[in-house]
């Protein structure tokens, strides 16, 4: 079996800033709580290390942003992770006299600066319920929302404004997902844009996916369950007709019942450590020469 690590792997430019602007915090606030408000990243192993490094994470599905920052006293720090947030969450956590940190992602924040430069309809794509879209449409509540698991959108609304939307998505959906909207929503707009869409960090990990060669059978992605950029990854390896594992690290690997493939390509999430890849690359190398 010959394994066949895909570039780019690791943690993206976006994650890296989170993580060492998270780990700054602690060092500048060392005597305080310093929360982390939701995943900072989607991914346990990172969020292990963090936890291990005296941050203090806040699930977003134990309770809401909005009730976790209202249970924080004063004093206290708060992290926003790197899928945005709505910015009245931040006003609302200095009203109450936190520290604010704000580990936004440069490029969810350009997708919504772009939105609000636009003079046309904007029409988000995204996942609905993810922190990303949640935000956005907090922070733009003039756009539509297109939701790419339903396709559902509120058309009528959108064609009452008359002129043709300028679409935006969100940074993290799958190319085919972006095609899908583009066309679903260009039966009824055929003159719709597409301003911005996924970020360079999800679109190169996909066309890695996508140019894979004939003979390679099957895809390990690694990345957490809860990570929407791993599970694209996972979904394209798929429609190319591959074998897709969604492994969030080592031991996860080590349970797949391998051997039948004669090339297998391992890839990961934006928020999958080098470590973790380098670890579970040795391991499969060391596996397929004993093959
Ligand atoms: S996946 Fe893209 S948008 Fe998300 S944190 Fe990484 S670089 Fe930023």
């Amino acid at each position: 079996m010959e394994v066949l690590p895909l570039h780019p792997h690791g943690y993206c430019v976006g994650v890296r800033q989170a993580i060492s602007t998270a780990l700054e915090a602690k060092k500048n606030y060392p005597d305080r709580d310093v929360y982390l408000l939701g995943l900072l990243v989607h991914n346990e192993e990172t969020m292990k290390d963090l936890s291990n490094a005296g941050l203090i994470p806040l699930d977003e599905r134990e309770k809401s942003i909005l009730e976790h920052i209202l249970d924080r006293k004063k004093g206290d720090v708060v992290v926003f992770s790197a899928h945005g947030h709505p910015e009245a969450y931040e006003e609302l956590a200095k009203e109450k006299g936190l520290i604010v940190i704000d580990a936004t992602c440069r490029y969810v924040t350009e997708n919504l600066l772009a939105a609000k430069e636009e003079n046309s309809p904007i029409l988000y794509v995204g996942v609905e319920g993810h922190l990303e879209s949640e935000a956005f449409l907090a922070n733009c509540p003039e756009a539509t929302f297109y939701d790419v698991k339903t396709g559902h959108a509120e058309f009528m609304h959108l064609l009452a404004q008359g002129g043709s939307p300028t679409i935006i998505t969100q940074t993290t959906l799958s190319s085919l997902e972006v095609e899908s909207a583009l066309k679903d929503i260009r039966t009824l707009f055929p003159h719709a844009t597409l301003s911005k869409e996924r970020c360079h960090s999800t679109s190169l990990r996909q066309k890695a996916i996508l140019d894979l060669p004939e003979d390679v059978d099957a895809v390990i992605v690694l990345g957490s369950k809860r990570s929407n950029n791993s599970l694209k990854l996972a979904e394209l390896a798929k429609s190319k007709g591959k074998k897709a594992y969604l492994c969030l690290g080592l031991e996860d690997v080590k349970a797949l019942p391998l051997g039948k493939e004669r090339r297998l390509a391992l890839c990961s999430g934006a928020s999958t450590s080098d470590a973790t890849f380098d670890a579970v690359l040795s391991y499969l190398r060391s596996v397929s020469s004993s093959c």
